[in-house]
């Protein structure tokens, strides 16, 4: 049996990400979301187990720590911690299930290093359109949300780094996009183990 494919997904907070993931998930079988820890506060409608993990850095501490470290990769972004755990991603992999990882840039750059995974960043048409976006969504202080648009600059400069690059401007076309990458890598050869 083949291995499950491992699909990491990076893009800039607000860009649409979080929409266009949900309805390909809805329409494509056998997609396996990880479910990421995160010190951060929920945000209202988030459920915990569903969108994320929501520890104390105490707690998330003490899993990044352990050895080997709980956690595929983490990093630090916009002020607070994320992380993947391993045994969730590898366990599911294993059993031939394929797992998408919603994470930033610097998470991807550390999947990278220890996985062959399918990369693919998705983009705003612009950034003005992000901050649009952004502020249509309400859900960040206006702290947060400077702090994201400014973090997007940056994030853009690491796209070329990545398989595939999504423009989302019009949500259909991105969701078809989206889940004509994920067909296509599942009908690729791959060395039967
Ligand atoms: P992310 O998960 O990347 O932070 P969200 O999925 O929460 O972003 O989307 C941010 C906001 O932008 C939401 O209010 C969403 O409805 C809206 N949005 C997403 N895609 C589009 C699009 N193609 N055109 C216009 N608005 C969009
Ligand atoms: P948000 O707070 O908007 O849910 O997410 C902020 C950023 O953190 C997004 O870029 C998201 O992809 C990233 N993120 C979410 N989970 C993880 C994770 O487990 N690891 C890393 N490195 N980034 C994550």
């Amino acid at each position: 049996m083949n291995e499950g494919i491992l699909l990491v997904l990076s893009a800039p907070s607000g860009c649409g990400k979080t929409t266009i993931l949900r309805q390909v998930m809805a329409e494509l079988p056998s997609l396996a979301f990880s479910v990421s820890h995160t010190t951060r506060q929920p945000r209202p409608g988030e459920v915990n187990g569903r969108d994320y993990h929501f520890v104390s850095v105490e707690q998330f501490k003490a899993i990044r720590d352990s050895t080997p470290s709980g956690f595929l990769e983490w990093a630090e972004v916009h002020g607070n911690f994320y992380g993947t755990a391993r045994q969730e991603v590898e366990s599911r992999l294993a059993a031939g299930i394929d797992v998408i990882l919603d994470i930033d840039v610097q998470g991807a750059e550390q999947v990278r290093r220890n996985a062959a995974p399918v990369t693919v960043f998705i983009a705003p048409p612009s950034l003005a359109e992000l901050e649009r976006r952004l502020r249509g969504r309400g859900t960040e202080s206006e702290e947060s949300l400077l702090r994201r648009l400014a973090n997007a600059e940056k994030e853009m400069q690491a796209a070329d780094s990545y398989t595939y690059l999504i423009v989302n401007d019009h949500l259909e076309q991105a969701i078809l996009a989206l889940k004509s990458v994920i067909i296509a890598e599942r009908c690729r050869q791959r060395q039967i183990l």
